[in-house]
């Protein structure tokens, strides 16, 4: 039985997005090529049951479009704007921010000061539209989250914090949920919790661990498992109905449930079932 209210969260913008077309471009650059088939995408989660979806901004931070003829500016406000148009009345939009390309001083030779005016920059952006939070995703470096959500705690919306963790419940960087709840807990976020990472299967010890040092509600995304090649492309072994089913456990746990790398508006919609088949 339902123990707390559960908000469902979209699936993966890139693999729904790639699925839609034959032109492979990093992912946020759709929001000005093919903005309504961003829209559309939106639109799908939607309508599959999706009640908060992340703008199509992950990785519009400076020094990815710098190497274009964009700015972060154009990026970020448009993937809002067609996140806004989207979703109406019918869901909440969260400013979507992943980690930078490289990693901070002295692991790789981006400095604290700059991580911080590439966030706030982004983070700026994003405020002239209006979120409803900021979703920080798919963070290996517990010290990059930390300069992120420092600046995203500055704008005073609700923080939604997520990292992506290893089978042995660590990060790639060595970060431990217990460092990353120490850690950040002192900013107040809405959520934390996990994303990306493995299977829903294999993510759920992670997601466990974090109950036993936080009682903030919790962020569940997991991928829909590691991708197999089949006939030289990359295809997600969990079909819709396998990821409902290895997603239930997670339910009595998890405040914000979708799906990251592999799902799209399927999965969401066989978790929406999911969730109702949990209802009194
Ligand atoms: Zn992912």
């Amino acid at each position: 039985m339902q123990q707390h209210s559960i908000t469902l969260l979209d699936g993966a913008m890139g693999t729904s997005l790639w699925e839609k077309t034959t032109d492979k471009q990093p992912v946020w650059r759709y929001n000005m090529l093919a903005p309504d088939l961003v829209k559309q995408v939106h639109e799908d989660m939607i309508a599959a049951g999706a009640r908060i979806i992340l703008s199509n901004t992950f990785g519009a931070n400076g020094p990815e479009v710098k190497r274009t003829q964009y700015t972060v500016e154009q990026a970020v406000r448009e993937g809002l704007q067609i996140a806004k148009d989207a979703a109406g009345d019918k869901a909440r939009v969260l400013l979507d921010i992943g980690p930078l390309t490289g990693l901070l001083e002295p692991y790789g030779d981006i400095e604290e000061d700059e991580c911080e005016e590439i966030y706030t920059e982004m983070l700026s952006a994003g405020m002239k539209e209006k979120p409803d939070g900021v979703f920080l995703e798919t963070f290996i470096d517990l010290n990059m989250l930390s300069v992120a959500a420092r600046c995203a705690a500055k704008f005073d919306l609700p923080l939604y914090l997520s990292m992506s963790f290893e089978k042995v419940g660590k990060t790639m960087m060595g970060n431990s949920v217990q460092d990353m709840v120490e850690e950040l807990s002192p900013l107040r976020p809405a959520a934390m919790g996990l994303n990306c990472s493995m299977g829903p299967d294999l993510c759920l010890p992670v997601l466990k661990s974090f109950r036993e040092y936080t009682d903030l509600p919790l962020i569940f995304k997991p991928n829909a498992g590691l991708p197999v090649m089949v006939d030289g492309k990359a295809v997600s072994p969990y079909t819709p109905a396998m990821f409902k089913q290895d997603m239930v456990p997670a339910l009595s746990i998890a405040s914000f449930v979708g799906g990251c790398c592999g799902t799209t508006h399927k999965h969401i919609r066989k978790l929406e079932e999911a969730l109702q088949e949990m209802q009194p």
